[in-house]
This record gives structure tokens, sequence and C-alpha cells, in this order.
């Protein structure tokens, strides 16, 4: 393990891992635990004025990576699709007032189509929104979901899929975040991420594990080392590109949000020094 050179400088968390936490809280526990940066997801912002809140979290020290999530473009009925631009539209919109660079893509599925067609709109969708992502400097990061997602959240299942899009689309404010937990079983995993790397498309680094047996396909995501994913390999491909970025934690488990939090963010520290 390449551990002993490590420190926290490249470890960001995503607001959701901790999620009993209120982003007033999760920002300066995570400070103060040397955590460098934060992704913060949307439900964190309910209620709040998105840029004070921003203001907040930079106060703290902590640099926002990107604004989770925006996406969910396809459905079989066209108004639903007009809809849903307008929905990103304002999601960047709001990640400009957070004062991050970044929206990552949950890009959405509707089973009542082929996932070729879902893929098709999710295309559509992206390209409808990029002006508004130019005008305010924001990129879209494309996130494949492990296939069991592609009912619902993601017609986008590998890497493969999310770099052929990101290179159609040609554009530098669309590119790909790679998630171990979604895309650790693909044998064409190191290819596509030194593909990603070469294209500039590499945007995100997403990390946790999967844990053996998993209970929940939602809510039983492990820390990093609880599970088979070798996070470390990963780690090094995407090192190979030249990413430069952090390594986002984002773990959604009802085991961990169950206990003190702040145990718990002393075991993602130690496991991020670790494995990551
Ligand atoms: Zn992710």
């Amino acid at each position: 393990m390449a551990s002993e050179i490590q420190d926290t400088a490249k470890l960001c968390i995503h607001s959701i891992t901790t999620k009993p936490w209120e982003i007033e809280t999760a920002a300066p526990r995570y400070a103060e635990a040397g955590v460098k940066g934060i992704t913060v997801w949307r439900n964190a912002l309910e209620g709040r004025n998105v840029e004070k809140t921003g203001q907040m979290i930079r106060s703290q020290g902590l640099e926002i990576i990107s604004l989770c999530r925006g996406g969910f473009f396809p459905n079989r009925e066209k108004q639903k699709r007009k809809e849903a631009i307008e929905e990103n539209k304002k999601i960047i919109e709001e990640a400009a007032a957070l004062g991050t660079p970044m929206v990552v893509l949950v890009c959405g599925a509707d089973p009542k189509q082929s996932l070729e067609v879902s893929r098709k709109q999710i295309q559509e969708g992206i390209v409808e929104t990029l002006d508004h992502a130019g005008k305010h400097n924001v990129k879209l990061a494309i996130e494949p979901l492990h296939p069991m997602y592609a009912d619902t959240r993601s017609a986008i299942n590998t890497l493969k899929q999310a770099n052929d899009m990101a290179e159609r689309i040609q554009s530098p404010h669309v590119g790909v975040a790679v998630d171990v937990y979604h895309l650790w079983w693909d044998e064409a995993l190191k290819e596509e991420i030194t593909r990603c790397g070469s294209n500039d498309n590499l945007f995100a680094f997403h990390v946790c594990d999967w844990k053996v047996p998993t209970n929940d396909f939602l809510l039983d995501r492990g820390l990093m080392g609880e599970g088979c994913i070798d996070i470390p390999q990963i780690r090094e491909w995407v090192g190979n590109t030249g990413f430069n970025g952090m390594s986002e934690v984002e773990i959604f488990s009802s085991n961990y949000w169950a206990m003190d939090q702040d145990e718990y963010l002393d075991k993602i520290v130690k496991a991020y020094l670790e494995y990551v």
C-alpha cells in the first residue's frame, strides 16, 4: 500500500456520506478532520441561500468540488424531457451560485423504452444544456452507474458508453466521473480510464467499496477496504492519466448513517489513508 507519503490533501467527501449532519455541521467537522474538499448534494441546500452556503463552506477552507446531481433526462414524454432540461439549467445556476465548477450527472433512464432510446435522449438533453453550462462556466460530468441501476437511474452503465458520449458531444464542458462502485467489475476499465484521461475528459473520481455480501443495492456501500474493489489499482490507473483532482468519498449506508458521525468520519479518514 502506498499510504506512507499520502496525506489528506486530496480527500473530498460527499455531503450525503454523512447524511445525518446538516451542511452547517458537516463543513466544519470535515475541515477539522483534515478533509480538503466537499461535493454538495442538493438536499443539503434545501431551504438555504445557496450563495451564502457556498461562502460558509469555503470559509472553512474546503473546496467545493461539485454539486450532485443533475441528469434524469430520458422520458417517453416529450414534455417531461423538456422539463428535465429546464431543471438541469436550474441546477447549473445553482452550481454557479454555490461556487463549484462542476455538476455530476446521474443521467436517468425510462424503463418504458429501450436503453438505446434513453441514451439518445440523454445526449440530446446534455446538448440542450451546453450553452447554459458554458455561460455559467460549469462542467457536466457524466457518471456511468452500475447496470443494476439501468432500469430507472441511468442508461449509461459503462465507462465506454460515457466516453463515447462525451467524445460525440465534444465540449470542454462535458466529461465523465469515474466511480469505483459502479465500474470496478468492467474488464475494459483500465483502457477506458486511459482513454478519458488522454481526452481531458476525466473530471472526477469517486470511491467507496463493494461489500460482500451487499445487503441493499442502494444503501449498503462499504468504506474503502471493506469490500472487494481493488481501489489502489484503480487509483493508480486514474493517477497515470495525470488526473490531479481529489478522491471523493461517496457512501450511502444506512448502517453508517445510524452510527455516531464523528466516529464514522474518523473511519473515513483512516480508510482513505490506507486504501486510496
Ligand atoms: Zn459517484
